[in-house]
């Protein structure tokens, strides 16, 4: 393809995006809205499908090194009774682990990969993409700083907009589309140093849709010896009509004080984590709400096209915001390969796979997911149970466990033995 590929955000998306392209030997370009990138974020999951794919870009060893091997989740009451629990990863039988990592040492594994491969020169901080012009042969991109000052344009022969959940493309493309949609709950995200509970390699959601706590290991790597940094997200869901607004626009930097839901979590003491300690012994608290947006009826318009949170945010149920950009970045490299010299098929081509796929996602979380077994139980037993299966039959929960598996790619044996998604063969049509 004659220009370079121009790419909207230095997030996971934008970064993989550039990875990717670059190694299947296009010419990238990042625009990235702030003046440096710091580690920001707390925890966040990597599936096995996306961790296959940053293998193919050479990374797995740094990240293995940066995160934790995920080898189990389990479900669990508000009691720490479990309800269910499946293996994750290797353990499952996937060729490629589950890596439960923080976002900011994802994202710096990301970027040192992107300077040492790409090239400080093509990785341009500072710059906000603004309008976007598509003709036959390219885009023109209006770029500025953070306080609005215009830049020069940028031109190229193609525009991905990776720009995240308040994507200015997007925004473009559909100005009347307005903020996200709120389903009511809010989430205080923390890490603390704390000792291993369970194996110390154990993701466990306990709770119901209305109160909620999640917790994994992300790094081994604590000052106190014998601890781990431990990501939790503390969730409650309140009673909001479907259309509600958060109060405040929803900020991935925003902090929050201990006192403001630790009482919420006072009881819940396990024999095996004391939530509690582990929330005592955090430093700082982010709060989220727990927004998404529709599913939207196309994401390509002429040379630009959008990926990652900027074309499917969906609710943080069943680890897939992350982990799904990742794999738009790869079938985006395959379809541009198997349509060289015509990007407009190349574009049609990765939308008709990606954004069909990930509005079944976006609709799926919306539904609590993998997350249903927590709510039947709450509804059947709110005191506990003597024997879960007298409240839940094991045929019901893997029925509903495996129903999410289908519709995110994530089944074993497919996944371990297909071409890689960014292999062009998968993308030409017959
Ligand atoms: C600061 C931050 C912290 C986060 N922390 C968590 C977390 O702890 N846990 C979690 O599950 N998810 C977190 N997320 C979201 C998570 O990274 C995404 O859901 C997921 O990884 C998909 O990535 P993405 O690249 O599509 O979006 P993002 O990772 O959100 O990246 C979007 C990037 O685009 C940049 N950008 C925005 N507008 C423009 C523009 N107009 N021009 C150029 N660049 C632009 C942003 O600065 C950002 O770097 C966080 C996102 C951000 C930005």
């Amino acid at each position: 393809m004659q220009g370079e590929i121009l790419i909207a955000g230095g997030g996971i998306g934008g970064l993989v995006t550039a990875l990717s392209l670059h190694q299947a030997g296009f010419s990238v370009r990042i625009y990235e809205a702030v003046p440096s990138i710091e580690p920001l974020g707390v925890g966040i999951n990597l599936l096995p499908h996306a961790v296959r794919e940053l293998d193919e870009l050479g990374l797995r060893e740094a990240l293995e090194a940066e995160g934790v091997l995920c080898r189990e989740l389990a479900y669990c009451t508000k009691r720490g009774q479990r309800i269910w629990a499946e293996p994750r990863g290797l353990r499952a039988g996937y060729l490629w682990p589950q890596i439960s990592i923080h976002r900011g040492a994802l994202q710096m594994v990301l970027l040192q990969a992107a300077r040492e491969r790409i090239g400080d020169e093509r990785i341009h901080l500072g710059h906000r993409v603004g309008h976007v012009e598509s003709d036959g042969r390219g885009v023109h991109v209006a770029l500025s700083d953070r306080h609005g000052a215009s830049h020069d344009r940028a031109e190229g022969a193609l525009l991905v907009a990776a720009d995240g959940i308040h994507s200015a493309v997007r925004k473009q493309f559909y100005p009347d589309e307005g903020p996200p949609r709120w389903n009511g709950a809010i989430m205080w995200r923390g890490v603390a140093e704390a000792p291993p509970y369970l194996d110390g390699h154990t993701m466990i959601m306990a709770g119901h849709p209305q109160l909620k706590f999640v917790s994994y290991p992300i790094s081994h790597r604590a000052e106190k010896p014998g601890h781990q940094q431990i990501n939790y997200i503390a969730e409650k869901r309140l009673p909001v009509a479907e259309e509600a607004t958060p109060e405040e626009r929803e900020d991935w930097t925003r902090r929050a004080q201990l006192e403001d839901f630790a009482p919420l979590f006072e009881q819940w003491r396990f024999e095996w984590l004391d939530v509690p300690a582990l929330i005592a012994a955090t430093d700082d608290v982010w709060i989220y709400p727990m927004v998404d947006r529709d599913p939207l009826p196309r994401w390509t318009h002429g040379r630009a096209t959008l990926l990652g949170d900027a074309a499917h945010p969906m609710y943080p149920i069943g680890s897939n915001g992350a982990s799904q950009a990742i794999v738009d970045a790869r079938v985006l490299t395959g379809c541009l390969l198997a349509y060289p010299g015509d990007p407009e098929s190349a574009l049609a081509r990765y939308e008709d796979e990606r954004r069909p796929a990930t509005a079944k996602i976006v609709t799926a979380n919306r539904g609590m997911g993998p997350e249903l077994p927590m709510q039947l139980v709450e509804e059947r037993a709110p005191h506990g149970f003597a024997h879960l299966h007298d409240v839940i039959s094991h045929d019901e929960l893997n029925t509903i466990a495996e129903q999410y598996k289908r519709l995110t790619g994530f089944a074993i044996e497919p996944l371990n033995s297909r071409p890689s998604l960014a292999d062009p063969e998968h993308w030409s049509r017959p």
